[in-house]
């Protein structure tokens, strides 16, 4: 059987903390759907267009990751998807409260449904998309914390919006 595993996320935009959480993910399953949720309850500063094309270049070199945008509960995106699990990454204490109460519902929702909790690597311990969008309006130095290859590209979609 071809184990499918889901990586879902806002995305707004990919850091390198995304980044290592969907590599990892893309080694244990055969393979992983990026699944940028387009209702978010966050107003995105990216379009989901723009996610999802920031994502298609910093994760070019993988053959088994599939990008999409979803919409809706992520447990009838799973049945429908065939996957059967869901790929989180635990950054500090302050995720898991959260992290604990939606794998319960999707459980739920869908008992064939796994949430795999994996931890953030210690250099990213800190790093979000609203840290990096904090930074680069300001004019900071993002050069650390997103994927070399769209490091302009960020810089300047956020820059405009000053
Ligand atoms: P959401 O709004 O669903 O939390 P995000 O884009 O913020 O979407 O995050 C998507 C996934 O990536 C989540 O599982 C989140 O915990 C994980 N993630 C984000 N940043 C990091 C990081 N620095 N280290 C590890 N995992 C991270």
């Amino acid at each position: 059987m071809k184990r499918t595993v889901i990586c879902p996320g806002s995305f707004d935009p990919v850091t390198l903390g995304h980044i290592d959480i969907i590599s990892r993910a893309a080694k244990m399953f055969d393979k992983v759907i990026v699944a940028v949720l387009v209702n978010s309850s966050k107003k995105p500063s990216f379009t989901t267009e723009e996610r999802i094309e920031l994502l298609r270049k910093a994760l070019a070199g993988f053959d088994n990751i599939q990008i999409e945008s979803f919409d809706g509960l992520l447990a009838e995106y799973a049945r429908k998807t065939g996957a059967n699990a869901v790929v989180r990454g635990l950054r500090a204490v302050s995720d898991f409260e959260y992290e604990f109460q939606m794998s319960l519902t999707n459980k739920k929702l869908n008992p064939d449904l796994e949430t795999i909790f994996l931890t953030s690597r210690a250099e990213y311990m800190f790093l979000s998309s609203s840290i990096v969008k904090q930074i680069a309006t300001l004019n900071g130095d993002i050069t650390n914390f997103v994927p070399e290859c769209i490091h302009d590209e960020i810089k300047k979609r956020l820059a405009s919006n000053v």
